[in-house]
C-alpha cells in the first residue's frame, strides 16, 4: 500500500487515548499509536443475508435505514463478536421480518474495495414465526417469480448504495424471472 488508506473517524488509541499518527506498519500505511505502538487494523465487517421463500414466494423486506433506506432487500445484518455468519442471518431474518429461516446453502459473497462490508447470501427456507415488520424494516413482503416490486436503481449517492443495489439485483436474480 503505497498511498494512505481511506479516512477514519478514529483519532485516538483505543488502549492508551494518545493522537493516532498514520505510519507504514505491517506491511501498509496505518493508524498508529506512537505512545503505546496501538495498531488501527482496519477490516470489512462480514454481513450475513438471506435470500428465504415461503411456498414459493421469496422473503423480502423495504429497508428503514440506510443503506438504500426504503428500498426492498433480502433480510441481512451484520455478524455480531459471539455469533456465526449463518447464526447472525437466521438471528437478523427473525428481528427484521418475524420468521424463523433455515439456511439451505451458500449463494454468494460479495465484497468491494471501498464498501467496508463482505455480504455472504444465503438461500433458505421460511421455517416458521409470523411475519411482520421489525428492526430496521418498513415492511415485510413475499413475491412471486416475475412479480417482484419494480425499483430504480439508485442513480447518484454513495458507493455503498450503489454497489448494494447491484448486490440485490444478483442475489433475486432467478426470481426476477417468471418461471417457465
Ligand atoms: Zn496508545
Amino acid at each position: 500500500m503505497a498511498t494512505d488508506p481511506p479516512p477514519t473517524l478514529k483519532k485516538f488509541c483505543l488502549d492508551c487515548g494518545a493522537a493516532l499518527q498514520t505510519r507504514a506498519v505491517a506491511g501498509g500505511r496505518r493508524p498508529t499509536c506512537p505512545a503505546c505502538g496501538f495498531i488501527l487494523f482496519r477490516n470489512p465487517t462480514p454481513v450475513g443475508m438471506a435470500v428465504a421463500e415461503r411456498e414459493g414466494q421469496l422473503l423480502l423486506i423495504r429497508r428503514g435505514n440506510p443503506p438504500l433506506q426504503g428500498y426492498w432487500a433480502p433480510p441481512a445484518g451484520h455478524v455480531e463478536i459471539d455469533e456465526s455468519v449463518e447464526g447472525a442471518t437466521i438471528r437478523e431474518t427473525f428481528e427484521e421480518a418475524g420468521v424463523k429461516v433455515a439456511l439451505n446453502g451458500l449463494l454468494g459473497v460479495f465484497s468491494r474495495a471501498d464498501v467496508g462490508v463482505v455480504i455472504i447470501a444465503y438461500s433458505g427456507k421460511v421455517a416458521g414465526g409470523q411475519a411482520r415488520a421489525g428492526e430496521d424494516a418498513i415492511e415485510v413482503g413475499f413475491f412471486a417469480p416475475g412479480a417482484l416490486p419494480e425499483q430504480p436503481a439508485p442513480a447518484e449517492g454513495d458507493a455503498v448504495d450503489r454497489w448494494f443495489f447491484t448486490v440485490i439485483e444478483k442475489v433475486t436474480e432467478p426470481w426476477r424471472k417468471i418461471e417457465a
